[in-house]
Order: C-alpha cells, then structure tokens, then sequence
C-alpha cells in the first residue's frame, strides 16, 4: 500500500469521476477527426490544448507529431514513461455513430483515440496526485503506431533522456475482452514482425517447350510451400512462430512461361532465436531453390520491430495497483502474434503493456474493422488502472 495520508482509491476514483464526461468528449472529437501516421497535426493540437487547460508542462513537434510531457512527483524516485499512441488507420468507418469520422477512408479502428484520452485523464489525475508521487512521470503521445516507426522516431528524438526514463507501462484496448477487465501476459507478450519480399527470375518461353525455359512459377510454388517447413522443421516447437506469404504474383497467359513471379509476407515470432533461425532458413531455401532448379532468386528480408517483452519488475506492481483500485479485474493472457512499436522500447527500459478491456455488453467487432465500436466506460477506467499503477510504481 502505497504511504498517503488519504485514501488513493477513493481519491483516484473521484478526481476521473469528475473528468470522465469530458475525456468522452475529447474522444468523440479526436474519433470524428482521425489522422494517419506521422499527420496527428489536428489530435497533437487537441493533446496540446488540454495539456495546456490542466496545466502540464509540455512538448510539441516530438518526431513530427508526437508530444511528450512531464510530470514531477513530490519526492525524487524513478522516471516512469507512459505512452499513447494517436494514429488512425486507412480504413473507412462503417459504425453509423453519431461521432463516426468526417474523413472518407480513414478511421480509430485501433481504438487510439481511445488510448490518447484516456492518457489525458491520467495526466489531470496524476497532476493533483503529484505531491504523492517518488519520480518523475513522462506522458509519450506517439505517432505513426500503425506505420510502424513512431516509437522509433521518438526515441531519435531522446525522449528517454532528460530525465532518463527507468520503466516503461504501454496499454492497448482489448475488444475481446469485457470492459473492466484488465489483462497481462509475461515475457513475450507481441511477435517480432519482419517482411520478405521475394522475386524468382527465370526464362520466359511457351508452354509447351518448358525444356528451352526456366520456368519461375514452379519454383516460386516450391519455394512457397518449403517456406512452411521453417516453421515445422527449424524452429523450436516451444517457440511459437508464423510465416505467412500473403500476395504472389507471375505470368498472364495458359500457354507463356514468364519471366518471373514475385512473392511476399510476413514473419511472426515471439523468440529472438526463433527469429535468427526463421531469417536464415528463408534466405537458405531460396538459395536452395536457386541451385536446384536454375532460377535466381532475390530476397529483400526487413526487420520490422523486435518482440514486446513485459517485465514483471513492471507487471507486478501494476497489477497490484489496478486490484488496488479496481478489485479483481485482472487476468492472465497468453502471447498473440500481432506487433507493435511499444516493442522497440520494451527492449531499452523494463516495460510492460496493460490490456484494458473495450468490449461493451454483447460485443463489438474487432480492431482494424470498419465497424469496431469500443465501451467509452474503458476510458475512465483505463485512467484510475493507469493512475494508481504510476502511484504504485513511484511509491
Ligand atoms: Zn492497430
Ligand atoms: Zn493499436
């Protein structure tokens, strides 16, 4: 328990009672103006204006977009980073809500707007709890999450100096979980996504005189089809991994052999090792197929961000404190392979995401659908599990 002359529960609760109408508000306006990556000029004016109302000190134009604020605790102790992202996604907004987004194809499907204002709510919250705080808290509204590269951007810009960051809590909204569940998942709680793009060249000809071509379709398909023994044959079973080839394109006619075909997709793991092998077993069955069958093969393979490891030196108090505030809500979750940017700064500090139920009563559809809809309830609540986690961990 953290050492407050009143009681934190009580308070926390009151002070994002009296808030929460408005964070509601704010929402509905960030998810009726949704911006993509690395263009949050309008939601970055927004953050700026209510940082400004509630009086946090704070900085604009952080990687672009981004906005980074500070809050100073009553007594010196770590430097505790909690970070939203603020980005929409392409997709064309298909609720029918009165707040639905005015921009054609672009929409918070990823609930962002959601996590922007819930971190709003904890920077006022946490603004009136400060004297109780041991540390420093940074308020990180990133961009371009969905792109893939805000995070990165960000840490360019140093926000992890001045003053250094020590820990790091991320949270990400969960439609297939109730609202006012909490959720945690230990280790590796998101894959490493990297892509390959992969182009087999062969010799155009006919058809029917396969014997005067070099024929890239067949080899493209048994390089397709080996792609999933790195899976079942390389990688350890304990380690969970994906590969999945998601587009492949060659040739137009019955009767032409082309001159190449062009494949990619994406692999997903939750190991580093796992990722090592899976890199080197695709790059060495394309040259296998190379020899064996008188292509050439060109392989782009990119890293994308590594896989997001939770620390129980975060987890733990954490889910202390959202208990704490919130009695039993929280729950343990396994490993999903989707990514995320939050990843890249779980490999720097001790870092660790909270799932926060969004699913209101009788469900919602998913993220990245034109038609997700999360329970706004997830907002207040978000902000006294974030609140009183900054207070455990700064206790
Ligand atoms: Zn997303
Ligand atoms: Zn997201």
């Amino acid at each position: 328990m953290t050492d407050l002359p009143n009681d934190p529960t009580t308070a926390i609760r009151t002070l994002t009672e009296k808030i929460e109408a408005h964070l509601i508000e704010v929402r509905r306006d960030i998810h009726a103006h949704p911006e993509l990556a690395f263009e949050e000029v309008r939601t970055a004016a927004v953050v700026s204006r209510e940082l400004t109302r509630i009086g946090i000190a704070h900085q604009t134009g952080v990687a672009k977009t981004g906005v980074v604020a500070l809050i100073e605790g009553g007594r010196p102790g770590p430097v505790l980073i909690i970070r939203a992202d603020m980005d929409a996604l392409p997709i064309h907004e298909q609720t029918g809500l009165d707040y639905a987004s005015t921009v054609a194809g672009k929409m918070h499907a990823c609930g962002h707007d959601i996590h922007t204002t819930t971190l709003l709510g904890v920077a006022e919250v946490l603004r009136d709890l400060a004297p109780q705080l041991a540390g420093t808290v940074k308020l990180i509204f990133q961009p371009a999450e969905e792109a893939i590269g805000g995070m990165e951007a960000m840490l360019k810009e140093g926000i992890l100096q001045g003053p250094n960051v020590d820990i790091a809590l991320g949270f990400h909204n969960h439609p297939a979980a109730p609202t006012g569940q909490f959720s945690f998942t230990r280790g590796p709680g998101l894959a490493a996504a990297d892509t390959f793009d992969i182009t087999v060249h062969g010799k155009s000809g006919h058809a029917a005189s396969p014997h005067t071509s070099i024929d890239p379709v067949v080899a493209a398909c048994t390089l397709v089809t080996q792609l999933q023994t790195v899976v079942s044959r390389e990688v350890n079973p304990m380690h969970p991994a994906v590969v999945t080839v998601g587009a492949i394109h060659g040739g137009q006619a019955h009767n032409i052999i082309p001159d190449s075909v062009t494949f990619r997709g994406t692999v997903r793991t939750l190991h580093d090792e796992a990722r090592d092998i899976a890199e080197s077993a695709i790059k060495r069955l394309c040259a296998g197929v190379e020899a064996g069958q008188r292509v050439r093969v060109e392989v782009a393979y990119v890293r994308g961000v590594p896989s997001m490891i939770n620390d129980d030196k975060v987890i733990d108090p954490t889910i202390v404190a959202v208990r704490k505030q919130l009695g039993d809500v929280v729950v343990e979750r396994g490993p999903v392979m989707g990514a995320e940017d939050f990843a890249v700064l779980s490999r720097i500090v001790p870092s660790f995401q909270l799932g926060v139920g969004s699913a209101p009563e009788g469900g919602t559809q998913g993220l990245h659908n034109s038609r997700y809809a999360p329970d706004e309830a997830c907002i207040g609540l978000g902000v006294q599990a974030l609140s009183r986690a900054a207070l455990e961990l700064l206790s």
